[in-house]
C-alpha cells in the first residue's frame, strides 16, 4: 500500500500549474533539487532529471514540453541491491539545456548548477506555492499523521538551497526549521508541527492529503479523549477499592476484639456483607442488604460504623477510613 507521503505526491504530481509564470517556478525548484549535468564523451550536454515516481517525471516531461516545448525522454533504470526502480528523465543537446537552464536562473556565468533561489522566481504567491511544491515533489517527504509525531522534510546535500529553501518558508509564515545531518552530508527544511504541515499541504494544493491528515487528526483527538475518561475512571475505580479494602481492615480489627458483635444489628449486618462482598461500591452493597438499601443510606451506616470503630479501638493518629464512592 502507499505510504500517506507517496499519495500527498502523487497527488501534487496531477496538479498542473496552469500559469507560465508557475510552471516555471515549479520546473526551476525540481531541477534545483534532483537535476544534474552530464557532458557525454561525445561531448553532448545532457540534463538529467531522476526520481522513483513515474508520476513526477511525467509531470517533468510536460512542463518541459509546455513551457519551452522542448522534448525529454524518460527512461527506467533499475538500481542497487534492492532492485528499486528509478526514472531518469533526460534532456540532450548543449543550445536547449542551456536554454533551459538560462530560462529557468539554474546556470550560473560560470556555467554551473545555480542553487539558491533567485526572488524572481518567487515573487507572488502563485509561484511561491509552485516552487514549494517543485521542492517538496523531487526531494519531500511526509510522515504518516497515524504515527505519534507529525513531521514534514525536503532534503538537499546543498547548502545554499537548503537556506533559499529556508527563507522561502519563512516568507511564506510556515513555522520552519533547518538542520544538518552530518553523516549524511544531508540538509534538512523540516516542519514539525501538525498545523503548519496542513498549511503546507493546503499551499501547495494537496487538498485531499490535507483532508486525510484532519481527519486522522480528529480520530486521534477523540481517542486521546476517551483515554482520558477511561483514566479518570480508572483512578476513581482505584479509590474505591482503597475504601473498600481500609473498611475491611477495620470491620476484621472490630471483630478480632469482640467489638462487632456488640454493635447495633443493622451495623453488623452491613459490616458482614462488606466482608463478603469487598470488591463492590457502597451503592452496590445497598442493592445486596435486605431489605435494599440507598446508597446514601449505606453511606450514613458505613460512617457510623467507621466512627465506632474509631471509639473502640482508640485509632487516633491512624487518618480515618474514607468512604470515597463512586
Ligand atoms: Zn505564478
Amino acid at each position: 500500500m502507499d505510504s500517506f507521503s507517496q499519495r500527498t505526491k502523487a497527488e501534487l504530481a496531477r496538479r498542473f500549474p496552469k500559469k507560465r509564470c508557475c510552471m516555471k517556478a515549479e520546473l526551476a525548484a525540481i531541477i534545483r533539487a534532483s537535476g544534474s549535468l552530464h557532458l557525454r564523451a561525445n561531448r553532448v550536454v545532457v540534463l538529467a532529471v531522476t526520481s522513483e515516481s513515474a508520476a513526477i517525471m511525467r509531470k517533468v516531461h510536460l512542463l518541459l514540453k509546455n513551457y519551452f516545448q522542448i522534448p525529454s525522454r524518460i527512461i527506467i533504470e533499475e538500481t542497487g541491491r534492492l532492485n528499486r526502480r528509478y526514472y531518469k528523465l533526460q534532456l540532450f543537446g548543449g543550445k536547449e539545456v542551456k536554454r533551459v537552464l538560462t530560462e529557468l536562473d539554474v546556470l550560473s556565468p560560470g556555467l554551473a548548477l545555480e542553487s539558491g533561489i533567485p526572488s524572481e522566481l518567487v515573487r507572488s504567491d502563485c509561484c511561491r506555492a509552485a516552487f514549494l511544491r517543485g521542492a517538496f515533489l523531487a526531494r519531500g517527504s511526509v510522515t504518516d499523521p497515524q504515527k505519534n509525531s507529525y513531521h514534514l522534510e525536503i532534503v538537499t546535500e546543498n547548502e545554499e538551497f537548503a537556506l533559499g529553501l529556508y527563507y522561502l518558508m519563512n516568507l511564506c509564515r510556515f513555522k520552519v526549521g533547518l538542520t544538518q545531518r552530518k553523516e549524511e552530508k544531508e540538509y534538512l527544511v523540516y516542519l514539525k508541527e501538525a498545523d503548519a504541515i496542513g498549511q503546507f499541504l493546503t499551499f501547495t494544493g494537496a487538498h485531499s492529503a490535507f483532508l486525510e491528515m484532519e481527519e486522522v487528526r480528529i480520530i486521534k483527538g477523540m481517542r486521546n479523549e476517551v483515554n482520558r475518561l477511561v483514566n479518570c475512571e480508572t483512578a476513581n475505580l482505584g479509590k474505591t477499592v482503597r475504601a473498600a479494602m481500609e473498611q475491611v481492615e477495620v470491620i476484621n480489627e472490630l471483630k478480632a476484639k469482640g467489638v462487632l458483635e456488640k454493635l447495633p444489628a443493622p451495623l453488623q449486618e452491613l459490616a458482614y456483607l462488606r466482608l463478603d462482598h469487598p470488591e463492590v461500591s457502597l451503592r452496590e452493597l445497598g442493592e445486596l442488604s435486605t431489605p435494599p438499601l440507598s446508597k446514601s443510606a449505606v453511606n450514613h451506616r458505613m460512617r457510623k460504623l467507621l466512627n465506632l470503630a474509631e471509639q473502640f479501638l482508640g485509632r487516633e493518629g491512624k487518618k480515618s477510613p474514607k468512604l470515597n464512592d463512586y
